[in-house]
């Protein structure tokens, strides 16, 4: 049954292979960017998660032409990397702001119609790093570790109306947010993971349409990573 399926920060990298796997399956997709244009083939609304005012106007145009948001995905997010003792407050407070704030807003934004319909997916785009930490990503680190007590509260408050909220926790994948990584940090982490390698967004995001699938029903509140073995034990 093809269902509405609303992913933030899907104009490139994670976002958009999750939205063109959405699409690829016969949902109807709308993606949300916030520079540039919006991706082809895509229903696309500007949209900053860090104002309430925008999430709801990118809802309401998402509602207008698919119809209420079945399946969410909160996938925008940044870094802004450096050692604590230099991180300033604004470094901390934009980045926790746009990945758990700004997730928040996106999922009680889309929780009303969710439990009108009594049935709705929410699938938040974490990291490896929220449980294992990151030197340099205490910001970074904080955000993503934040989204599994968001969905979990979100499981246990719209658990019994057919409502599931998961994390997926990817390790490192091949996109502009780690091209930017310096090259030798790149090697040290490949290193690192027991699989000897990054991996392609498509490979998230395969799991997070599984976890939007009447398959995964049962599943709600879990941290699934797609890390190559990287934070085994979390
Ligand atoms: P990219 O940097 O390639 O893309 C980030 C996306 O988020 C862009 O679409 C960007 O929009 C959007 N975005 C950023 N800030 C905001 C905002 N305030 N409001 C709305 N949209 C915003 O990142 P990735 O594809 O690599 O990462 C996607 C998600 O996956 C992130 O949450 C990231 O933390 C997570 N992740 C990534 C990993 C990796 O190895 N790449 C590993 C683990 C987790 P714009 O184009 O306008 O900047």
């Amino acid at each position: 049954m093809a269902r509405t399926v609303l992913v933030t920060g899907g104009n490139r990298g994670i976002g958009l292979a999750i939205a063109q796997a959405f699409a690829k399956q016969g949902d109807r997709v709308a993606v949300t960017y916030r520079s540039g244009e919006a991706p082809e083939g895509f229903f696309g609304v500007r949209c900053d998660v860090t104002e309430a005012d925008s999430v709801d106007a990118a809802f309401a145009a998402v509602e207008a032409e698919l119809g209420p948001v079945e399946v969410l995905v909160a996938n925008a997010g940044i870094t802004d990397d450096t050692l604590i003792m230099r991180m300033s407050d604004e470094q901390f407070t934009r980045v926790v702001e746009t990945n758990l704030t700004g997730s928040f807003r996106v999922a009680k934004r889309a929780s009303t119609k969710m439990l009108r319909a009594r049935w709705g997916r929410m699938i938040f785009i974490s990291s490896v790093v929220g449980l294992y930490g990151g030197a340099g990503q205490v910001n970074y680190a904080a955000s993503k570790a934040g989204l599994v007590g968001v969905a979990r509260s979100i499981t246990r408050e719209l658990g019994s109306r057919n409502i599931t909220a998961n994390v997926v926790a990817p390790g490192f994948i091949d996109t502009d947010m780690t091209a930017a990584l310096p090259e030798e940090r790149r090697t040290e982490y490949r290193k690192a993971i027991p699989a000897g390698r990054f991996a392609e967004p498509e490979e998230v995001a395969a799991v997070v349409t599984w976890l939007a699938s009447d398959a995964a029903g049962y599943i709600s509140g879990a941290v699934i990573p797609v890390d190559g073995g990287l934070g085994m034990g979390h």
